[in-house]
């Protein structure tokens, strides 16, 4: 298979990734603190734990994608024009799905 080592790269980036998100959840069901006054830090964790977790999930999905489309043998090509991303692009932002012509 074509990117074989991109696609391994990318499998171990997945699991670091969905470790985050599990850690993350975790960190959401915790109680709040029976104190007021350590409440509004605790909310302030929260917001800032959940604003990660939906990067965490976009970039899961994004790396889910370019998996799919290793195993479909049309990795590295623009899904708007059908030319072919530059290697240099593809180094910098594995999970690119236009050339920098369409990303643009
Ligand atoms: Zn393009």
């Amino acid at each position: 298979m074509k990117h074989q080592q991109l696609a391994d790269t990318l499998r171990a980036r997945l699991a670091d990734v969905q470790a985050d998100i599990a850690r993350l959840e975790e960190a959401t069901i915790q109680p709040l603190s029976p104190n007021f006054s350590e409440q509004a830090g605790d909310l302030e964790a929260l917001a800032t734990n959940e604003s990660r977790e939906v990067q965490q999930i976009q970039e899961a999905e994004q790396i889910l994608a370019a998996l799919t489309r290793i195993e479909h043998g049309d990795y590295g090509v623009c899904d708007k024009c059908g030319a072919d991303i530059a290697p240099g692009r593809l180094a910098a932002l594995p999970t690119a799905t236009r050339c920098i012509a369409c990303a643009a």
